[in-house]
């Protein structure tokens, strides 16, 4: 390569150099390489007096197998600098080994990479996602204590506790009820989000078998099963048990919203809906399979995403929020397991998890 087009491509990468000998003195260095010093670059002193995080024993033994071409390179990353201005410089440093032009004997050359920009804008993004975790923890608790409230009352007067209703009266008051309804499911949904996400949710652990509490949530959906006219299955070895220690309620959650999501994506020719139960090893997996609208391909990486639905999510016009699945992974994983999916687009879908079997 040309020296000044390998010139111009270093200073466009913001990548300044220092060369080495091999007794990692400072031979040369390129001009803007000296505000990743500490003191001034000269020849003949030691590149780690000019860059002292290089100096320990093991980063030196790192740097000598470089030398000795049993390493292609050494990175250092995550170096910090303060300006004579006050502003912070974040940067990069690998080492290379490098044949010295004049007297072709072994060298190396350093290559400093200014990352400030990338480092700054990770800062604010980390500071943001903070900012929007409380607000949306914030938000979402306000949210809830009156939702909950105005909800509790609409259900007294539905039930008739103030009078009897007419019957546009009961209509109108059913649509907000139900409206209302799913506003508390988005802000308890959030509630959780943030909480699993950023860890404060307490976790009751608890002996149970999840066989059983699946079987007794399964008959619970019967009227919403009836409705779309599929049957639940539930399928184990006869007799088989699968013992867990993990927080009741919220694996109900997790099994809940899976069986919620099968009947909410299944088409008119769907029938049924298998849970299967097996072992494997340590691990109990479960996989809840459907004969619903499926998923697309390309929209599978990003199910468990907050907020993601897939490209068919509305066509049969069902409502959703998007979280359900970001709440069952976080659930999951807080319990050692883990959540994934098969699916076919028109065909079907298996959201399976597995959880650590009690001893
Ligand atoms: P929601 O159902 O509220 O949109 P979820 O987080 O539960 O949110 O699911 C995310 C997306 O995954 C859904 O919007 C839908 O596109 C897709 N999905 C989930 N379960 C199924 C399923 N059983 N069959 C087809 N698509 C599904």
């Amino acid at each position: 390569l040309d020296l000044n087009l390998a010139q111009i491509i270093l200073d466009y990468a913001e990548i300044d150099t220092i060369l080495l000998n091999s007794h990692l003195e400072i031979l040369e260095w390129s001009e803007g390489a000296y505000i990743y010093a500490f003191q001034p670059l000269n020849k003949s002193i030691l590149i780690s007096e000019c860059i002292p995080e290089i100096d320990t024993p093991q980063i030196k033994a790192q740097i000598e197998e470089v030398l000795l071409g049993r390493e292609g390179r050494f990175l250092l990353q995550g170096l910090q600098r303060t300006l004579s201005h006050g502003e912070p410089l974040f940067f990069s440093l690998a080492i290379q080994s490098y044949t010295l032009p004049e007297t072709k004997s072994p060298g190396l050359v350093c290559l400093l990479r200014d990352v400030t920009e990338a480092a700054l804008l990770l800062q604010k993004v980390e500071e943001l996602k903070q900012v929007k975790s409380g607000f949306l923890a914030i938000a979402s608790h306000e949210l809830r204590a009156p939702l909950t409230n105005v909800n509790g009352f609409l259900d007294l007067v539905l039930d008739g506790s103030f009078g009897t209703l007419q019957d546009e009266q009961r209509h109108y008051l059913t649509l907000a009820s139900k409206n209302l309804s799913r506003m508390l499911t988005l802000t308890n949904d959030l509630l959780d989000v943030e909480r699993l996400e950023n860890g404060s949710i307490q976790i009751i652990e608890d002996n149970f078998d999840l066989l059983r509490l699946t079987r007794v949530l399964g008959a619970s959906f019967e009227s919403h099963l009836q409705k779309h006219n599929l049957e639940l299955v539930v399928e184990a070895v006869a007799g088989e048990a699968f013992p867990v220690l993990a927080d009741m309620s919220r694996i109900e959650q997790v099994i809940s919203n899976l069986i919620n999501n099968a009947i909410k994506y299944s088409q008119p020719t769907s029938t049924k809906i298998v849970i299967q139960f097996e072992k494997q090893g340590d691990k109990v997996i479960v996989n809840v399979i459907d004969e619903g609208i499926g998923i697309p391909e390309q929209d599978q990486p990003r199910l468990f995403h907050r907020f993601f639905r897939a490209t068919n999510a509305s066509s049969g016009g069902a409502r959703g929020n998007g979280l359900g699945l970001s709440i069952v992974k976080a659930i999951i994983e807080q319990h050692n397991g883990s959540v994934w999916l098969t699916s076919i687009a028109g065909v079907g879908s298996t959201f399976s998890f597995s959880l650590p079997l009690a001893r």
